[in-house]
């Protein structure tokens, strides 16, 4: 293609929201036939909601709340989002701060540890509380077994070192999330899900998307592990996400395509940015680059 050609690419790009960072991004998005989607807030809506809770304490909804929110009010994570907004229904209206936590500690990929009132709240996964030494009765391993059977992701909170609760939320796949798949299939496309969450949740998602190959309770660097393996077997690849944790992997992707409502941190390791946020400028970005680059016109 001319230089001509590739401006006139990417400023058609520009028009429709997709943000090219230059001519090699626009040339390699049309050999990519591999695209390793992240889970939460790309193939997701990203704004999960709490839709059930399980206490195993004496504790009320309120006492609770009021702990895992202190702790969680200081997390950037939409799972804590999630959690802090639900907590906000059992707030007293009379005095409406969280308590101070303490010694407030976020374990990437995995959940939150914090003193609040004095008392050790750990909130997060499997692995944190297996990391952490605390112990998961058998009725806590159902709830979460339960949840992920549904899609929704259960979360563990620990009260000095017992578990108190399981939390159950749910984030919905983006609205025509089945048919992008579907339609990347047909151009010959293979999809892979990579997701920090665990498989059970992990799986219900890929099995309502339409994706075959699924990649769980992968940390940041996994990530981009998978993505240089999949290079190293011949594909040619394209990561899309939206946070921090997505970062390596857009970085070693061939094309790293970041959802434009994501973290700055993603959106400055991509070579592409889908300013609308939706799954459809994915297709949008392959087609532009098969235009321009593609000699059969
Ligand atoms: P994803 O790849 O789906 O965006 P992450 O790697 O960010 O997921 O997180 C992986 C898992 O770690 C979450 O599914 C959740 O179980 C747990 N987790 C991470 N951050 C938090 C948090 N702030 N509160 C509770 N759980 C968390
Ligand atoms: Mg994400």
């Amino acid at each position: 293609a001319t230089p001509t050609a590739v401006m006139v690419g990417t400023g058609v790009g520009a028009t429709q929201g997709v943000l090219i960072k230059g001519g090699q991004a626009l040339e390699s998005a049309h050999k990519v036939n591999c695209i390793v989607f992240d889970k939460t807030g790309t193939l997701t809506i990203g704004k999960p909601v709490v839709v059930s809770t399980k206490l195993l304490t004496n504790m009320v909804q309120r006492e609770f709340y009021e702990l895992v929110a202190a702790a969680e009010v200081n997390s950037e994570h939409p799972l804590a989002k999630a959690i802090v907004e639900y907590a906000k229904k059992f707030r007293d209206e009379e005095n409406p701060a969280w308590p101070e936590a303490r010694d407030f500690e976020s374990i990437t990929g995995h959940g939150v540890k914090a003193i609040v009132r004095s008392k050790e709240i750990i909130i997060g996964n499997k692995s944190l509380f297996v990391d952490q030494n605390v112990a998961i009765p058998i009725e806590a391993e159902d709830i979460l077994a339960e949840a992920e059977g549904m899609a929704q992701t259960g979360i563990l909170v620990s009260i000095n070192g017992k578990v108190a609760g399981v939390l159950a939320v749910s984030d919905p796949l983006k609205p025509g999330a089945p048919e992008i798949i579907s339609i990347l299939k047909s151009m010959k496309i293979r999809s892979i899900m990579v997701t920090g969450d665990n498989l059970g949740t992990a799986n219900s998602i890929a099995k309502e998307v339409g994706i075959e190959s699924v990649i769980a309770e992968a940390k940041p660097e996994q990530k981009a592990k998978h993505v240089k393996d999949l290079q190293a077997s011949g594909y040619t690849v394209a990561m899309v996400g939206d946070g921090i944790n997505d970062s390596p992997a857009l970085v070693a992707a061939d094309v790293g395509m970041a959802i434009g409502a994501g973290t700055d941190i993603a959106i400055e390791a991509a070579d592409i940015v889908l300013m609308k946020s939706n799954l459809e400028d994915v297709i949008t970005a392959i087609d532009l680059s098969r235009k321009t680059f593609s000699r059969i016109r």
